[in-house]
């Protein structure tokens, strides 16, 4: 007999959930995995997949605006947004639909309802009880509206852009992190007049400076307006709509107003005291490089854990997980170097050190910089300016990070992802040669280190 009614317990069907009871089911253990809303987590269901989905639907107009000098004639347009949230809701349900197909092929159970721990190997899940011998907590994360805002019961979190009724004429974007750029350039694509406002100095703290301002100009010269250093005191619902006043005594009236300025971990009411599993200050679960908890049969992966919270860091904590604990090959998850890309208009990569990171350290830094007219845009008399930057360590010459601001910057950087993981030097990359013509080639073919007067 069994001591435990399953060997793995996972809470939450998202990114990292999902991969970890698969991996676990599949060499040989009885896994159950419990999820209250719908399979695929945040990702899926009101992140990654649908946001993704609503640029493509929004760049349109971008290119539309050039094919005439292509040679095409486009005629009127218009979008559909309730024809165009169906089809992302279907396309959503069947990719929900396989994550379910897949976690029963490989032979877990599915539990829907909320599951609690009541103590370390004890859980309910609407009031079933059931016991395992280990438990995962892949439970993600939340939005968050701030909470001193009167007013703030009129806000919309991305959780509700997905399910808008309608396309609002006017919205306001509170925020500067990627979340919150993303959205500014699907609404202003779509033909909503839109406004980020954003406390900090300039958006996508984190990120290379150049990118960011690079990235600030565009979304400008597209036609998003950007107020930073500044932040809502109230929102008011008016005839006019939801009016937004903002830390500089203006006003701002809008259809929408989007807060994406914090997420949580949720970690509420899910029995961790009763289990005796420890939180930081922010709430996240508390892990080791093994996403082990301090509890012994207890671990956690993903944005619960608020270490990088992104998909791919989700899946690869779990799949480290499943590999330690179920197919007895000890793997702890590197989280260095992880590559990232921002879906704005134009969107961004990034990997590694950014140019002020890397001058933290003191030593010689050399940076290579391109700024250009992507040819597509030349070609139709767009404005618009493409960014590539590398930052090379002087000593050893290694290249430390890139960052790309452009079209196509996330399929490119996954590639130069590899190239920074690997540590190899500038001379190395340009050793490889050009692909052409692309934008990706610059690269490769920047000889003369950037000398800031250039700006
Ligand atoms: P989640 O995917 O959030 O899954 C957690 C699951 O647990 C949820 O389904 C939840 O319902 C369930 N759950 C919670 N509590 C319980 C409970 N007590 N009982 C049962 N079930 C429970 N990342 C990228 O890499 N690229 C992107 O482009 C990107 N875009 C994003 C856009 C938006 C708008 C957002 C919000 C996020 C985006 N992310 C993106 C981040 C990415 O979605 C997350 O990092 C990822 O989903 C985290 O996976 P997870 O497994 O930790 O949690």
């Amino acid at each position: 007999m069994a001591r435990y009614d399953y060997d793995l317990f996972v809470i939450g069907a998202g990114s990292g959930g999902v991969r970890a009871a698969r991996l676990a089911a599949m060499s040989g253990a009885r896994v159950a995995v419990a999820e209250e809303h719908r399979v695929g987590g945040t990702c899926v269901i009101r992140g990654c997949i649908p946001k993704k989905f609503m640029v493509y639907a929004s760049e349109f107009s971008y290119h539309f605006k050039g094919a005439a000098d292509f040679g095409w004639s486009v005629g009127k347009t218009s979008f559909d947004w309730p024809a165009f949230i169906n089809r992302k809701d279907i396309e959503i349900a069947r990719l929900s639909g396989v994550y379910v197909a897949n976690l029963q092929n490989a032979g877990a159970t599915l539990l829907h309802g909320r599951a609690r721990l009541i103590d370390a190997h004890t859980l309910t899940i609407d009031g079933q009880s059931v016991t395992a011998d280990k438990v995962l907590i892949a439970t993600g994360a939340w939005p968050t509206l701030p909470a001193d805002l009167p007013g703030s019961e009129h806000a919309i979190t991305s959780n509700e852009a997905f399910h808008l009724e309608a396309l609002p004429r006017r919205a306001v974007i509170a925020g500067g992190g990627y979340i919150a750029t993303e959205f500014a350039g699907i609404f202003n694509g779509l033909g909503v007049e839109t406004t980020l406002v954003y406390r900090g100095p300039m958006i996508l703290r984190g990120f290379d400076d150049d990118v960011r301002a690079q990235l600030t100009r565009e979304l400008e010269r597209r036609g998003v307006k950007v107020i930073v250093g500044c932040h809502q005191t109230k929102l008011e619902k008016t005839a006019k709509g939801i009016v937004s006043h903002l830390s500089s005594g203006h006003k701002l009236s809008s259809d929408v107003a989007l807060f994406a300025t914090g997420r949580a971990p949720n970690t509420g009411d899910l029995g961790l005291e009763a289990a005796g599993v420890a939180v930081n200050d922010v709430g996240a679960v508390i892990v080791d490089d093994y996403s082990r908890t301090n509890i012994a049969n207890i671990w956690a992966v993903g944005d619960v854990t608020d270490r990088i919270n992104l998909t791919p860091v989700a899946i690869r904590e779990a799949a480290a997980f499943a590999s330690t604990e179920f197919q007895g090959k000890p793997v702890a998850f590197d989280h260095r170097d992880v590559a990232s890309a921002v879906f704005s208009q134009p969107p961004v990569g990034s990997v590694g050190l950014s140019e002020a990171q890397a001058r933290q350290g003191g030593g010689k830094v050399i940076v290579y910089r391109a700024l250009f007219r992507p040819m597509k845009a030349t070609f139709h008399g767009g404005e618009e300016k493409m960014l590539m930057k590398l930052i090379v360590d002087g000593e050893s010459e290694r290249v430390l990070g890139c960052h790309i601001v452009g079209p196509d910057a996330p399929e490119m950087i996954q590639m130069a992802a590899i190239a920074v993981r690997m540590g190899i030097t500038k001379a190395q990359w340009d050793e490889t040669c050009a692909v052409h013509p692309t934008a990706g080639e610059e690269l490769v073919t920047m000889r003369e280190p950037y000398v800031p007067s250039e700006l």
